[in-house]
């Protein structure tokens, strides 16, 4: 069944009715009555407003928030991120209906769907290959707004602080920058003005002066103060000034304050912002990186398993230091051990193989339980210096200074000790792979970088 909104009772072409049953609404309260799940809405594009404010209801409604929602007509001023087009011809239409029912059937819904975040990521799940875009709207104090987010997410004003919570939750990716903004630091808005001041007493009102300065005495003043019956003459030394560059120039400082005197090359910024009223200096702005986004292989992978799996929590209690820094000292370490015999160090990773699967198997929260209780132990095989990473959802690194190839064939035999116990403790489900390197077989030729690519290949 398609449900077609119209206020003016119009109806659709019988090509349409012929395929599908269709029912008239022409208020959004009308269809509210029933809340009867459509194929897909229709509304009638005649009036923009008209179709603003029914597509912006069904983007807020608890059920039928991600349907397919078509225009008979495209009216210029309407908001494309929230309707799927203008109405197709009968196929395409069947088609469209048809592959978002599949891919409905391969969604998860499990309860995390009541949040704004599992409505975003379904209807883009729904909708493959979409690109969230920004609007821009001079009214608006950010210039930018994305309206589909606004839509699924009424609890917050701003909608760019839940963007980067879903980009640092990595279930959104840019695609592309559209552009870099600056904006207010106490208040984030864009309406920005910009004034020149004097550098002296932060007055605003300056002047541009053409100066002259005399080199004979040295004086700098305004151009008119030099000129005399039509030529230029000293104002203190009363010299004639016949050739620029070698009588006289022009001054660098050509602007001079009206309230202080200061002659100066190039007068204060300061930024005032039109929406809070507050001044700052350019350096201070906040930079807004406009971009497209879309659903990420992680978001994906939500869309169908219906479940975050998310380990870090689960080794919240070691260390781990950035990729960028693990990759600094473990280059530092392999000059050092080249260059000085009597350093050694080794390389660990641990690889897991099957997380994803184990969730199915074991349940979410045993899993994590599993994943405590091998970090509790990593941590105290681990020493002070002992430094480790992350790399990836289910890939470790450990650089042990230190330690040759016999104290690497050491570590090696009490990791293995405890993991017997995770073993036991995941039903002998976990499948795990390490990978080790001591500093006496590493080749000269290789950096950090090529070193970890290596070892990773040969985990994976
Ligand atoms: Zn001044
Ligand atoms: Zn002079
Ligand atoms: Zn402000």
């Amino acid at each position: 069944m398609l449900i077609f909104f119209s206020p003016n009772k119009i109806g659709l072409p019988d090509a349409y009715a012929n395929l599908y049953r269709i029912h008239y609404c022409s208020d959004f309260s009308e269809w509210e009555v029933t809340k009867t799940v459509p194929l897909a809405f229709i509304i009638d594009g005649k009036d923009a407003q008209y179709v603003n404010k029914m597509i912006n209801k069904i983007r807020r409604d608890d059920v039928v928030f991600a349907s397919l929602c078509f225009v008979t007509e495209l009216p210029a001023a309407l908001d494309n991120q929230l309707l799927d087009g203008q109405l197709p011809e009968p196929s395409a239409l069947q088609e469209k209906i048809s592959d978002v029912e599949d891919l409905s059937k391969s969604f998860k819904n499990t309860e995390t769907y009541i949040t704004p975040q599992g409505r975003l990521i379904k209807y883009l799940w729904l909708r493959t290959g979409f690109i969230i875009q920004p609007q821009r709207e001079w009214k608006n104090s950010r210039y930018y707004r994305y309206t589909l987010l606004e839509a699924f997410n009424e609890d917050t004003d701003d909608s760019f602080a839940w963007l980067r919570k879903l980009a640092v939750a990595k279930i959104l990716e840019p695609v592309s920058l559209i552009d870099r903004q600056r904006e207010c630091t106490h208040c984030r808005s864009a309406h920005l003005s910009f004034i020149d001041i004097c550098p002296n007493c932060f007055e605003i009102d300056i002047a541009l002066q053409p100066s002259l300065h005399c080199f004979t005495c040295g004086c700098v003043d305004a151009q008119d103060k030099f000129l005399h019956a039509g030529m230029l003459k000293c104002p203190k030394c009363s010299t004639h000034l016949r050739h620029i560059g070698s009588d006289y120039d022009r001054p660098l400082e050509n602007y001079q304050c009206q309230s202080c005197n200061h002659a100066f090359s190039e007068g204060e910024i300061r930024v005032r912002c039109a929406v809070c009223e507050k001044s700052m200096k350019p350096d201070e702005l906040v930079i807004n990186e406009i971009q497209h986004w879309q659903l990420s292989d992680r978001g994906r992978v939500i869309a169908f398993r219906g479940e975050v799996f998310d380990l870090s929590s689960g080794f919240d209690q070691l260390d781990f230091i950035s990729k960028e820094l693990f990759v600094h000292d473990l280059d530092w370490m392999m000059v050092l051990s080249h260059r000085y015999k009597n350093i050694s160090f080794s390389l660990f990773g641990i690889y897991f193989v099957n997380l994803v699967e184990l969730v199915d198997e074991i349940g979410h929260t045993r899993l994590l339980q599993v994943m405590e209780s091998f970090a509790q132990r990593l941590r105290n095989l681990l020493r002070i210096p002992d430094l480790s990473a992350r790399t990836a959802e289910n890939m470790l690194w450990l650089l042990l200074p230190n330690t040759d190839k016999q104290g690497l064939a050491g570590f090696h035999k009490r990791i293995e000790a405890s993991m017997n116990q995770l073993m036991l403790e995941s039903d002998h489900k976990l499948i795990y792979r390490f990978g080790s390197i001591s500093s006496d077989q590493l080749s000269d030729q290789e950096d950090a970088e090529l070193l970890l690519a290596r070892l990773s290949g040969e985990l994976l």
